[in-house]
Protein backbone atom coordinates (compact mmCIF):
# COMPACT_ATOMS: atom_id res chain seq x y z
CA UNK A 1 0.00 0.00 0.00
CA UNK A 2 1.05 3.78 -0.82
CA UNK A 3 1.83 5.96 2.32
CA UNK A 4 -0.80 7.33 3.60
CA UNK A 5 -1.45 11.32 1.91
CA UNK A 6 -3.36 13.49 4.53
CA UNK A 7 -5.44 16.18 3.61
CA UNK A 8 -3.47 18.73 5.80
CA UNK A 9 -0.36 17.82 8.11
CA UNK A 10 0.72 20.08 11.01
CA UNK A 11 3.56 17.53 12.11
CA UNK A 12 5.22 17.82 8.92
CA UNK A 13 5.46 21.69 9.96
CA UNK A 14 7.01 21.04 13.29
CA UNK A 15 9.59 18.54 11.40
CA UNK A 16 10.02 21.45 8.81
CA UNK A 17 11.39 23.49 11.45
CA UNK A 18 12.34 21.35 14.46
CA UNK A 19 15.31 22.58 15.88
CA UNK A 20 13.95 26.18 15.86
CA UNK A 21 11.17 25.37 17.53
CA UNK A 22 12.12 23.32 20.05
CA UNK A 23 14.79 26.03 20.47
CA UNK A 24 12.08 28.41 20.57
CA UNK A 25 9.83 26.26 23.43
CA UNK A 26 12.93 26.00 25.72
CA UNK A 27 13.51 29.95 25.44
CA UNK A 28 10.01 30.15 26.60
CA UNK A 29 10.51 27.31 29.35
CA UNK A 30 13.31 29.13 30.57
CA UNK A 31 12.51 32.89 30.52
CA UNK A 32 9.61 31.78 33.39
CA UNK A 33 7.57 34.24 31.39
CA UNK A 34 4.29 32.24 30.05
CA UNK A 35 1.58 34.37 29.61
CA UNK A 36 1.48 37.76 27.97
CA UNK A 37 4.99 38.86 28.31
CA UNK A 38 7.74 39.90 25.20
CA UNK A 39 7.01 36.58 22.38
CA UNK A 40 3.09 37.74 22.25
CA UNK A 41 4.38 41.05 21.75
CA UNK A 42 7.13 39.96 19.44
CA UNK A 43 4.87 38.20 17.41
CA UNK A 44 2.09 40.57 17.25
CA UNK A 45 4.78 43.61 15.98
CA UNK A 46 6.05 41.16 12.85
CA UNK A 47 2.83 39.86 12.22
CA UNK A 48 1.48 43.51 11.90
CA UNK A 49 4.52 43.93 9.72
CA UNK A 50 4.03 41.07 7.56
CA UNK A 51 0.24 41.80 7.00
CA UNK A 52 1.13 45.25 6.67
CA UNK A 53 -1.06 46.87 9.32
CA UNK A 54 -1.15 48.76 12.22
CA UNK A 55 -1.79 46.15 15.06
CA UNK A 56 -2.03 42.80 16.05
CA UNK A 57 -3.76 41.75 19.02
CA UNK A 58 -3.06 38.06 19.84
CA UNK A 59 -5.94 36.31 21.23
CA UNK A 60 -6.77 32.78 22.88
CA UNK A 61 -8.45 31.30 19.39
CA UNK A 62 -10.06 32.73 16.12
CA UNK A 63 -13.22 32.36 16.95
CA UNK A 64 -12.76 34.25 20.01
CA UNK A 65 -11.19 36.31 17.74
CA UNK A 66 -14.15 36.82 16.12
CA UNK A 67 -16.07 37.81 19.08
CA UNK A 68 -14.13 40.02 20.52
CA UNK A 69 -13.88 42.26 17.33
CA UNK A 70 -17.66 42.14 17.21
CA UNK A 71 -17.70 43.29 20.73
CA UNK A 72 -14.96 45.68 20.66
CA UNK A 73 -16.70 47.49 17.05
CA UNK A 74 -20.23 47.41 19.59
CA UNK A 75 -22.25 44.93 18.19
CA UNK A 76 -24.28 43.22 20.60
CA UNK A 77 -27.67 41.66 21.99
CA UNK A 78 -30.50 43.13 19.59
CA UNK A 79 -27.78 43.51 16.69
CA UNK A 80 -28.17 41.37 13.50
CA UNK A 81 -24.64 40.26 11.76
CA UNK A 82 -25.06 39.16 8.16
CA UNK A 83 -22.67 36.32 6.83
CA UNK A 84 -22.62 33.18 5.29
CA UNK A 85 -23.91 29.56 5.72
CA UNK A 86 -20.74 27.64 4.54
CA UNK A 87 -17.95 28.22 6.54
CA UNK A 88 -17.05 26.63 9.98
CA UNK A 89 -19.36 26.94 12.63
CA UNK A 90 -17.09 29.09 14.71
CA UNK A 91 -18.17 32.29 12.45
CA UNK A 92 -21.70 31.66 13.55
CA UNK A 93 -21.32 30.78 17.12
CA UNK A 94 -18.88 33.96 17.64
CA UNK A 95 -21.79 36.34 16.47
CA UNK A 96 -24.34 34.09 19.40
CA UNK A 97 -21.54 34.57 21.80
CA UNK A 98 -21.47 38.11 21.03
CA UNK A 99 -25.07 38.53 21.93
CA UNK A 100 -26.00 39.41 18.51
CA UNK A 101 -28.03 37.08 15.77
CA UNK A 102 -26.37 35.83 12.48
CA UNK A 103 -28.32 36.19 9.74
CA UNK A 104 -27.17 34.66 6.35
CA UNK A 105 -27.14 35.22 2.60
CA UNK A 106 -26.08 33.08 -0.21
CA UNK A 107 -23.10 32.58 -2.24
CA UNK A 108 -21.73 33.30 -5.93
CA UNK A 109 -21.35 29.78 -7.03
CA UNK A 110 -17.94 29.92 -8.99
CA UNK A 111 -16.09 31.20 -5.98
CA UNK A 112 -18.11 29.71 -3.20
CA UNK A 113 -17.95 33.46 -1.79
CA UNK A 114 -20.51 35.64 -0.57
CA UNK A 115 -23.02 37.06 -2.96
CA UNK A 116 -22.38 40.80 -3.03
CA UNK A 117 -25.15 41.12 -5.05
CA UNK A 118 -27.44 38.91 -2.98
CA UNK A 119 -26.28 41.24 -0.15
CA UNK A 120 -26.97 44.49 -1.46
CA UNK A 121 -30.32 43.08 -2.25
CA UNK A 122 -31.03 41.50 1.11
CA UNK A 123 -29.99 44.96 2.66
CA UNK A 124 -32.07 47.17 0.30
CA UNK A 125 -35.12 44.39 1.07
CA UNK A 126 -34.98 44.44 4.75
CA UNK A 127 -34.19 47.98 5.55
CA UNK A 128 -33.17 46.23 9.50
CA UNK A 129 -31.92 48.65 11.22
CA UNK A 130 -30.88 46.21 13.39
CA UNK A 131 -28.39 44.69 10.92
CA UNK A 132 -24.95 46.27 12.32
CA UNK A 133 -22.27 44.18 10.75
CA UNK A 134 -21.03 41.87 8.28
CA UNK A 135 -18.45 39.37 8.13
CA UNK A 136 -16.92 38.26 4.54
CA UNK A 137 -15.75 34.54 5.00
CA UNK A 138 -12.31 34.45 2.61
CA UNK A 139 -13.12 30.72 2.11
CA UNK A 140 -10.45 28.33 1.28
CA UNK A 141 -7.71 30.83 0.92
CA UNK A 142 -9.61 33.84 -1.53
CA UNK A 143 -10.76 36.80 -0.85
CA UNK A 144 -14.36 37.78 -1.07
CA UNK A 145 -14.24 40.99 -3.12
CA UNK A 146 -13.24 43.77 -0.85
CA UNK A 147 -13.16 46.60 -2.64
CA UNK A 148 -17.28 46.44 -3.24
CA UNK A 149 -18.18 45.23 0.13
CA UNK A 150 -16.69 47.98 1.71
CA UNK A 151 -18.30 50.40 -0.23
CA UNK A 152 -21.82 49.01 0.27
CA UNK A 153 -20.67 48.40 3.63
CA UNK A 154 -20.27 52.28 3.63
CA UNK A 155 -23.74 52.87 1.98
CA UNK A 156 -25.95 51.02 4.70
CA UNK A 157 -23.21 52.03 7.52
CA UNK A 158 -22.10 48.14 8.67
CA UNK A 159 -19.23 47.85 10.69
CA UNK A 160 -17.39 44.87 8.76
CA UNK A 161 -14.96 42.16 10.56
CA UNK A 162 -13.21 40.02 7.99
CA UNK A 163 -13.15 36.29 8.74
CA UNK A 164 -9.29 35.44 7.63
CA UNK A 165 -9.31 32.49 9.32
CA UNK A 166 -8.82 30.53 5.86
CA UNK A 167 -6.94 34.05 3.70
CA UNK A 168 -3.40 34.45 5.59
CA UNK A 169 -1.84 36.07 2.65
CA UNK A 170 -4.63 36.13 -0.21
CA UNK A 171 -4.68 39.79 -1.34
CA UNK A 172 -7.27 41.44 -3.94
CA UNK A 173 -6.09 44.40 -5.67
CA UNK A 174 -2.49 44.15 -4.41
CA UNK A 175 -3.64 44.60 -0.94
CA UNK A 176 -4.05 41.50 1.70
CA UNK A 177 -6.99 39.88 2.93
CA UNK A 178 -7.53 41.11 7.00
CA UNK A 179 -6.50 45.06 6.12
CA UNK A 180 -9.75 45.87 4.44
CA UNK A 181 -12.78 45.71 7.38
CA UNK A 182 -12.67 47.76 10.43
CA UNK A 183 -11.07 44.88 11.95
CA UNK A 184 -10.28 41.10 11.15
CA UNK A 185 -9.84 38.24 12.73
CA UNK A 186 -6.91 35.47 11.90
CA UNK A 187 -6.56 31.56 13.57
CA UNK A 188 -3.46 29.76 14.15
CA UNK A 189 -5.32 26.53 14.51
CA UNK A 190 -2.51 24.26 13.69
CA UNK A 191 -4.08 23.03 10.28
CA UNK A 192 -3.94 26.81 8.79
CA UNK A 193 -1.88 28.10 6.53
CA UNK A 194 0.36 29.87 9.41
CA UNK A 195 -0.49 27.45 12.25
CA UNK A 196 0.50 26.84 15.88
CA UNK A 197 0.47 23.50 18.05
CA UNK A 198 -2.00 24.41 20.24
CA UNK A 199 -4.96 26.93 19.78
CA UNK A 200 -4.15 30.58 19.08
CA UNK A 201 -5.86 33.46 17.12
CA UNK A 202 -5.38 37.20 16.59
CA UNK A 203 -7.36 40.20 15.57
CA UNK A 204 -5.93 42.95 13.47
CA UNK A 205 -6.90 46.65 12.55
CA UNK A 206 -5.84 49.73 11.95
CA UNK A 207 -7.89 51.80 13.75
CA UNK A 208 -6.78 52.40 17.88
CA UNK A 209 -9.27 52.77 19.68
CA UNK A 210 -11.28 49.22 18.31
CA UNK A 211 -8.12 47.53 19.05
CA UNK A 212 -7.77 49.48 22.60
CA UNK A 213 -11.18 47.53 23.07
CA UNK A 214 -9.83 44.41 22.07
CA UNK A 215 -7.02 43.98 24.10
CA UNK A 216 -9.57 44.89 27.21
CA UNK A 217 -11.92 42.58 26.38
CA UNK A 218 -9.15 39.55 25.96
CA UNK A 219 -8.32 40.25 29.84
CA UNK A 220 -10.78 40.30 32.19
CA UNK A 221 -11.45 44.46 30.57
CA UNK A 222 -8.12 45.44 32.66
CA UNK A 223 -6.58 48.36 31.80
CA UNK A 224 -4.71 48.05 35.05
CA UNK A 225 -4.63 44.90 36.69
CA UNK A 226 -7.23 44.36 38.95
CA UNK A 227 -9.18 47.00 37.86
CA UNK A 228 -12.07 45.98 35.28
CA UNK A 229 -12.70 48.73 32.86
CA UNK A 230 -15.36 46.53 30.74
CA UNK A 231 -16.73 43.17 31.16
CA UNK A 232 -13.98 41.32 29.40
CA UNK A 233 -13.13 37.81 29.71
CA UNK A 234 -9.62 35.29 29.28
CA UNK A 235 -8.81 34.92 25.83
CA UNK A 236 -4.81 35.36 26.08
CA UNK A 237 -3.18 34.08 23.39
CA UNK A 238 0.18 32.16 25.56
CA UNK A 239 4.39 32.94 24.94
CA UNK A 240 4.50 29.17 23.78
CA UNK A 241 2.16 29.21 20.70
CA UNK A 242 3.93 33.13 20.16
CA UNK A 243 7.04 32.21 19.98
CA UNK A 244 6.17 28.84 17.74
CA UNK A 245 4.19 31.36 15.42
CA UNK A 246 7.10 33.34 15.19
CA UNK A 247 9.21 30.65 13.65
CA UNK A 248 6.55 29.77 11.66
CA UNK A 249 6.02 33.14 10.14
CA UNK A 250 8.94 33.01 8.96
CA UNK A 251 8.67 30.60 6.57
CA UNK A 252 4.86 31.64 5.83
CA UNK A 253 5.58 33.19 2.31
CA UNK A 254 7.76 30.03 1.19
CA UNK A 255 5.12 28.03 2.19
CA UNK A 256 2.42 29.72 0.48
CA UNK A 257 4.35 29.81 -3.12
CA UNK A 258 4.64 25.85 -2.62
CA UNK A 259 0.96 25.59 -1.79
CA UNK A 260 0.09 28.12 -5.01
CA UNK A 261 2.50 25.01 -7.27
CA UNK A 262 0.86 22.13 -5.73
CA UNK A 263 -2.47 23.93 -6.67
CA UNK A 264 -1.14 25.10 -10.21
CA UNK A 265 -0.10 21.03 -10.75
CA UNK A 266 -3.58 19.85 -9.43
CA UNK A 267 -5.39 22.65 -12.58
CA UNK A 268 -3.28 21.52 -14.64
CA UNK A 269 -3.42 17.74 -14.48
CA UNK A 270 -7.12 17.79 -13.53
CA UNK A 271 -8.63 19.98 -16.29
CA UNK A 272 -9.71 17.15 -18.49
CA UNK A 273 -11.72 15.61 -16.14
CA UNK A 274 -15.84 16.58 -15.26
CA UNK A 275 -15.21 18.20 -12.29
CA UNK A 276 -15.20 21.79 -11.73
CA UNK A 277 -11.79 22.91 -10.71
CA UNK A 278 -11.31 26.21 -8.15
CA UNK A 279 -11.51 29.61 -9.67
CA UNK A 280 -9.40 32.52 -8.94
CA UNK A 281 -11.25 35.78 -9.81
CA UNK A 282 -9.11 38.84 -11.63
CA UNK A 283 -7.53 41.04 -9.43
CA UNK A 284 -7.27 38.22 -6.87
CA UNK A 285 -4.46 35.88 -5.57
CA UNK A 286 -5.01 32.63 -3.39
CA UNK A 287 -3.25 31.44 -0.74
CA UNK A 288 -4.70 27.82 -1.09
CA UNK A 289 -5.50 26.96 2.39
CA UNK A 290 -8.04 24.16 0.42
CA UNK A 291 -7.89 23.43 -3.09
CA UNK A 292 -11.98 22.57 -3.70
CA UNK A 293 -13.41 21.22 -6.15
CA UNK A 294 -17.42 20.41 -7.05
CA UNK A 295 -18.80 17.32 -8.48
CA UNK A 296 -22.01 15.86 -7.69
CA UNK A 297 -20.14 12.52 -7.13
CA UNK A 298 -17.97 13.72 -4.12
CA UNK A 299 -19.02 10.83 -2.20
CA UNK A 300 -17.92 8.41 -4.74
CA UNK A 301 -14.77 10.25 -4.79
CA UNK A 302 -13.94 10.43 -1.86
CA UNK A 303 -14.42 7.02 -0.75
CA UNK A 304 -12.35 6.05 -4.34
CA UNK A 305 -9.29 7.92 -2.93
CA UNK A 306 -9.67 6.67 0.69
CA UNK A 307 -9.72 3.44 -0.30
CA UNK A 308 -5.89 4.50 -2.09
CA UNK A 309 -5.09 5.91 1.39
CA UNK A 310 -5.23 9.28 0.07
CA UNK A 311 -7.34 11.12 2.73
CA UNK A 312 -9.75 14.33 1.95
CA UNK A 313 -11.30 16.79 3.50
CA UNK A 314 -15.17 18.12 2.74
CA UNK A 315 -15.72 21.87 4.10
CA UNK A 316 -18.19 21.69 5.11
CA UNK A 317 -20.72 19.25 4.89
CA UNK A 318 -23.89 20.66 6.11
CA UNK A 319 -24.45 24.92 5.91
CA UNK A 320 -24.66 26.51 9.16
CA UNK A 321 -28.55 26.32 8.75
CA UNK A 322 -29.21 23.12 8.33
CA UNK A 323 -27.17 22.21 11.63
CA UNK A 324 -29.32 20.82 14.51
CA UNK A 325 -28.08 24.17 16.71
CA UNK A 326 -28.67 26.72 14.25
CA UNK A 327 -31.60 24.97 12.09
CA UNK A 328 -34.01 27.31 9.93
CA UNK A 329 -36.16 25.26 8.21
CA UNK A 330 -37.65 28.85 6.34
CA UNK A 331 -34.00 29.58 4.46
CA UNK A 332 -33.51 28.78 1.73
CA UNK A 333 -29.78 29.38 0.12
CA UNK A 334 -30.12 27.18 -2.89
CA UNK A 335 -26.21 27.97 -3.87
CA UNK A 336 -24.86 27.63 -0.45
CA UNK A 337 -27.08 23.69 -0.06
CA UNK A 338 -25.68 22.76 -3.90
CA UNK A 339 -21.87 23.65 -2.75
CA UNK A 340 -22.18 21.78 0.67
CA UNK A 341 -23.12 18.84 -1.01
CA UNK A 342 -20.38 18.95 -3.69
CA UNK A 343 -17.10 19.62 -2.53
CA UNK A 344 -13.85 17.54 -2.06
CA UNK A 345 -10.37 19.39 -0.91
CA UNK A 346 -7.62 17.32 -2.41
CA UNK A 347 -4.67 17.49 0.03
CA UNK A 348 -2.70 20.50 -0.21
CA UNK A 349 0.18 21.58 2.35
CA UNK A 350 3.75 21.97 1.94
CA UNK A 351 4.96 18.82 3.11
CA UNK A 352 3.67 16.95 -0.07
CA UNK A 353 5.86 16.05 -2.57
CA UNK A 354 5.69 16.40 -6.53
CA UNK A 355 4.70 12.77 -6.61
CA UNK A 356 2.26 12.82 -3.94
CA UNK A 357 0.22 15.34 -6.51
CA UNK A 358 0.85 13.49 -9.19
CA UNK A 359 -0.26 10.41 -7.22
CA UNK A 360 -3.47 12.21 -6.63
CA UNK A 361 -4.25 13.28 -9.73
CA UNK A 362 -3.79 9.83 -11.03
CA UNK A 363 -6.15 8.12 -8.45
CA UNK A 364 -8.72 10.75 -9.68
CA UNK A 365 -8.25 9.75 -13.23
CA UNK A 366 -8.46 6.28 -12.06
CA UNK A 367 -11.89 6.72 -10.94
CA UNK A 368 -13.00 8.34 -13.87
CA UNK A 369 -11.71 5.61 -15.99
CA UNK A 370 -13.46 2.98 -13.84
CA UNK A 371 -16.53 4.98 -14.61
CA UNK A 372 -15.85 4.92 -18.49
CA UNK A 373 -15.23 0.92 -18.86
CA UNK A 374 -17.70 -0.14 -16.50
CA UNK A 375 -15.46 -1.94 -14.64
CA UNK A 376 -14.65 -1.26 -11.30
CA UNK A 377 -10.76 -2.68 -10.37
CA UNK A 378 -10.21 -3.36 -6.97
CA UNK A 379 -7.80 -0.57 -4.97
CA UNK A 380 -4.23 -1.60 -5.02
C1 LIG B 1 -10.68 27.93 11.69
C2 LIG B 1 -11.74 28.90 11.40
C3 LIG B 1 -12.36 29.65 12.41
C4 LIG B 1 -12.19 29.40 13.86
O1 LIG B 1 -10.91 29.36 14.34
P1 LIG B 1 -10.59 28.58 15.70
O2 LIG B 1 -9.18 28.99 15.95
O3 LIG B 1 -10.75 27.13 15.44
O4 LIG B 1 -11.52 29.07 16.75
C5 LIG B 1 -13.28 30.63 12.03
N1 LIG B 1 -13.60 30.84 10.74
C6 LIG B 1 -13.06 30.11 9.75
C7 LIG B 1 -13.45 30.39 8.34
C8 LIG B 1 -12.13 29.11 10.04
O5 LIG B 1 -11.60 28.38 9.04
Amino acid sequence: MNHKILPADPKAGYLAAQAEIDEAIRRVMLSGHYILGPELEGFEKEFSTWLGTTATVGVANGTDALELALRAAGIGPGDKVVTVANTVTATVSAIGASGAKAVFVDIEPTTMLMDLDALEGFLIKMRDPRIKAVIPVHLYGQSVDMPRLMQLAEQHRLIVIEDSAQAHGSTVGGRKTGTWGHLAAFSFYPTKNLGAFGDAGAVTGSDPALLDQVRLLRQYGWRKRYVSDLPGRNSRLDEIQSAILRVRLVRLDAENVRRDELAGFYLEALGKFPLRLPVVAAGRTHCWHQFVLRTPRRDELKTHLEKRNILCGVLYPIPVHRQPAYHDAALSLPQTEEACAQVLSLPLHPGLTNEDVARVARDVESFFEQGRDGSNSPAK
